[in-house]
């Protein structure tokens, strides 16, 4: 994505207005610059609600994310133990 992003509030349906734009250098630091890109809903009371909603939002997608590597993790220790017994 290049240039000026128009983004509309998924709450109320105003345009959006670009806050911040920053830079860093993802998680392992090889030359990856990931960009990224804040905007905001005008009405302040809106924002706070919406910003509430995303960090729900992230919040639940952590947790499947956990829960997903717990699955895998137990699964390959199953495997192992079955492979150990027989
Ligand atoms: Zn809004």
């Amino acid at each position: 994505m290049r240039g000026q992003t128009f983004t509309i509030c998924i709450r109320c349906g105003k345009a959006r207005i670009f806050s911040k734009s920053w830079k860093d250098h993802g998680e392992f630091g090889k030359g990856t610059v990931i960009f990224h890109e804040e905007s905001r809903c005008p009405d302040k009371d809106c924002q706070t609600v919406v910003d509430a909603k995303f960090q729900e939002m992230r919040d639940r997608r952590a947790l499947t994310e956990e829960r997903k590597r717990i699955v895998i993790l137990e699964r390959s220790l199953a495997k192992k133990s079955k492979l150990a017994t027989t």
